[in-house]
């Protein structure tokens, strides 16, 4: 049986006016999302897809099956950004209503394509039911609609092309419809249009500090730049600083993010650890094996914080969980147990106990130096607690690492 296919586009009219796609507006269209029976992931999803283009999303709604409401989001999105991308209400019942808002919107009657509609009658014969018509709205378009094929569903896209070069683009609201589609033809169509601004980011991974003392070291000033922006992240493993620039009164947007790169380093660099892409495990690994040394770890009361953290690193050749009867023991002995049981270069002890509503933190390196030990409070007990004291206990062993300090420098605080 020949596989039938989802209609060819027509080819796209280039004569639309010219008009660069560097912003964007999303709207996620659902009842269920704004009495909040499912989550919408998907503009999350495209957001995070357009930002690593460079194109900046002026906001993001979820909107009821409510006509009146949906035309006017879409109307404020069209008047504020280049594009704007709707994801759900494409269904074949009277309550998704996608169309008939952008159909309303652009002044144009949709009416039934009769090669989406063949396409529809192949899919239910595929299947063995009967094409009964009840589905025919979504074989509509209107003249300034282009379908984006679907694979996956009942639900072409629609691409809609205003003269003044504005674009909407609709797409079906199950993930896994939407996703292909916006990868495999939506985004190589935005992109022949001339999708976002080059954009240069750098991002600076801190430990051993909270965000809002970032924030406060930073400075207003700073934060509140339009370009380049400077932004923090509390992340499970590091308090991220995010700097992204583009071009700007002929500055180039590796200039900028130079500029103020310098500005953080001098603000917040005695707590950098990383950068970019950089985890403990691959940060950490990088000094060892530059010391050609391998670690072992013992930890208590932290429910392996610190081996989660660490992952299966191959520079760390034990690690394990103590019972705490072990763990009763001087924390620069423990380390320097793990380093001999282990035959490692290098032994890390953290011991994790809650202490009122946060948890106190003990950490050991023992290393060809001698060891070295710190105690400290971490925010908050439970696992918050026990996850600080793994992020501890890296930043920990990553500075005794780095530091290499000469033997005798024996407990250092
Ligand atoms: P279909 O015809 O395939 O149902 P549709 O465009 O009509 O497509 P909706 O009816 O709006 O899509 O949503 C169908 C399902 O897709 C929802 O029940 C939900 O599981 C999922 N979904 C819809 N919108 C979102 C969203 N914004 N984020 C994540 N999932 C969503
Ligand atoms: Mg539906």
């Amino acid at each position: 049986m020949p596989e039938p296919k989802p209609p060819k586009p027509p080819k796209l009219e280039a004569a639309t006016a010219a008009r660069p796609l560097r912003t964007a507006v999303l709207l996620a269209v659902g009842t269920e999302l704004t009495v909040g029976e499912t989550r919408d992931t998907n503009s999350g999803d495209l957001a995070r897809s357009l930002a690593e283009r460079g194109v900046e999303v002026e906001w993001v709604v979820a909107l009821p099956d409510r006509l009146a409401t949906v035309v006017d989001a879409l109307r404020n999105a069209l008047a504020a950004a280049d594009f704007a991308v709707t994801t759900g209400g494409l269904g074949p019942t009277p309550d998704d209503l996608t169309r008939e808002a952008i159909a309303a919107v652009v002044g144009e009657r949709p009416a039934v394509d009769p090669e989406l509609e063949r396409w529809l009658r192949h899919l239910f014969e595929r299947r063995g039911i009967a094409y009964h018509g009840g589905n025919s709205k979504q074989a509509w378009l209107i003249p300034s609609a282009t379908a984006i094929p679907n694979e996956r569903g009942t639900a072409p896209g629609w691409w809609v092309d205003r003269p003044d070069g504005r674009v909407i683009v609709a797409l079906p609201g199950p993930p896994a419809e939407m996703r292909p589609m916006w990868e495999g033809w939506v985004l190589p169509h935005l992109a022949a249009r001339g999708l976002g601004q080059d954009r240069v980011t750098r991002t600076y991974r801190l430990a051993g500090i909270g965000e809002s003392a970032v924030a406060a070291l930073l400075g207003e000033r700073l934060l509140r730049a339009e370009n380049p922006v400077v932004a923090t992240y509390a992340r499970s493993d590091a308090v991220d600083v995010r700097i992204s620039a583009r071009a700007d009164a002929g500055r180039s947007p590796e200039q900028l993010v130079e500029e103020a790169a310098a500005l953080v380093l001098a603000a917040v660099g005695t707590y950098v650890w990383g950068r970019d892409a950089d985890t403990w495990p691959g940060v950490l690994g990088r000094e060892l094996a530059a010391r050609g040394w391998t670690a072992a770890l013992v930890e208590a009361g932290t429910g392996g914080a610190t081996m989660r953290l660490l992952g299966d690193a191959p520079w760390l050749v034990s690690s394990r969980l103590l019972a705490p009867a072990e763990a009763d023991a001087p924390i620069a002995a423990l380390a320097e147990q793990a380093r001999n049981s282990a035959a490692a270069t290098v032994g890390l002890a953290v011991r994790a106990v809650e202490s009122g509503e946060d948890t106190r933190v003990d950490v050991a390196v023992s290393g060809p130096w001698g060891a070295r030990e710190a105690g400290q409070t971490a925010f908050l007990g439970g696992t918050e607690g026990r996850r600080r004291a793994g992020v501890a206990a890296a930043a920990f062993l990553h500075a005794a690492v780095r530091d290499e300090p000469p033997a005798g420098e024996d407990r250092s605080r």
